[in-house]
């Protein structure tokens, strides 16, 4: 294929900017990969094993003549990123990033893109609970969906020229505003990884009780959300802090309905139970129907990018 882009800088260099690295090396989609990450191990395994062509000690080095340049820090880190890069994005670059939360990405990010240079914020919905820069693989993002959250008004050129290079590495691409994007998400992921963290927490203190039983007779359903609970504390506390709003609006709702769901096990209520996960039911084979999932009993675990269920 053509490469989309000629020269890409990656700052950061985990599982996502991995993943991109992979898979755009793979498609042949940009002639030359650059990076950049905070500890002198990463960047070394990162050039080690081939991800990057070049790396730099510091993000201001490695966006030098960048076309493209992926913000794949933690969404904390990403307004000390984009305010050290700023004087160094050559005219007519193309800035994004992979941030799970946008509206917060957004706010840190915009102020410091110079004129001139494309600022198109993106998400990529696909993911697994492991992290670092040999964590990626080139089909994470096969299938899944990519948002991004343009501005009004932004250069469509450099828009579809992003959307391309997302597509060309397998995923789908979608715009959504930036505040709807965190409500989305706050349903579909943030909130159930808290969700998941707050069960093996239970757990945990369970086991202090029960010993080793928690652990050797675990089933299906705590293993997942073990799986879940065990993904990157400094990104997960970060969604939480940059998506406080959205996070809180879901948790609200959520109490109140297991508080429902409370009552009807106290009262015997069997036919609120039945009709609810009834319901719950219909939402999964409306996901599986999507392409999103697999109907596998063993949750998919088997096949290629069934482990994309830890997305941030
Ligand atoms: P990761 O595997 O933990 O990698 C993070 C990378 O960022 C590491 O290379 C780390 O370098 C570097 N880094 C951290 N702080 C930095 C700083 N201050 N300056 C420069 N580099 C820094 O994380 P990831 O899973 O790829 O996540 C990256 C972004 O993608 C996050 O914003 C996350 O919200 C988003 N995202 C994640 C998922 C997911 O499921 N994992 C899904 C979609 C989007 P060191 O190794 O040297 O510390």
């Amino acid at each position: 294929m053509t490469p989309i882009y000629d020269r890409v800088a990656l700052i950061g260099l985990g599982l996502i900017a991995g993943s991109m690295a992979i898979a755009m090396r793979e498609q042949g989609l940009a002639r030359e990969i650059v990076g950049h990450a905070r500890s002198a191990e990463t960047r070394r395994v990162a050039l080690e094993i081939g991800l990057v062509d070049q790396v730099f000690e510091t993000a201001a080095e490695a966006v030098a003549d960048a076309d493209l340049i992926v913000l794949a820090v933690p969404v904390g880190a990403m307004a000390a990123v984009a305010e050290e890069i700023a004087p160094h994005l050559k005219p007519g670059a193309t800035v994004t990033d992979v941030g799970s939360v946008k509206q917060a990405v957004v706010s840190a990010v915009a102020p410091h893109i110079p004129e001139g240079v494309h600022f198109i914020p993106g998400h990529p919905l696909a993911g697994t609970e492991h992290s670092g820069p040999r964590s990626g693989f080139a089909t994470l993002f096969r299938n899944r969906w990519w948002l991004f959250a343009p501005f009004p008004g932004a250069d469509e050129v450099a828009i579809r020229r992003l959307e391309g290079l997302v597509e060309a590495m397998g995923a789908k691409t979608e715009r959504m505003d930036a505040a709807h994007h965190d409500l989305v998400l706050a349903v579909t992921s943030h909130t159930p990884h808290l969700i998941a963290y707050t069960m093996v927490g239970v757990a945990d203190h369970l086991k202090r009780v029960t010993e080793s039983e928690v652990v050797q007779y675990s089933a299906a359903g705590f293993r997942d959300f073990t799986r879940i609970a065990a993904s990157d504390p400094t990104m997960w506390r970060d969604v939480f802090l940059q998506n406080k709003d959205a996070v809180l609006d879901i948790l609200g709702r959520f109490t109140e309905e297991l508080f429902v769901l409370q009552r009807a096990i106290r009262m015997g209520d069997g036919d609120h139970l039945f009709d609810y996960f009834t319901r719950t039911r219909a939402i999964r084979r409306g996901i599986i129907e999507a392409g999103q999932d697999t109907s596998a009993p063993d949750f998919g675990r088997s096949q290629t990018g069934a482990e994309q269920k830890a997305e941030g």
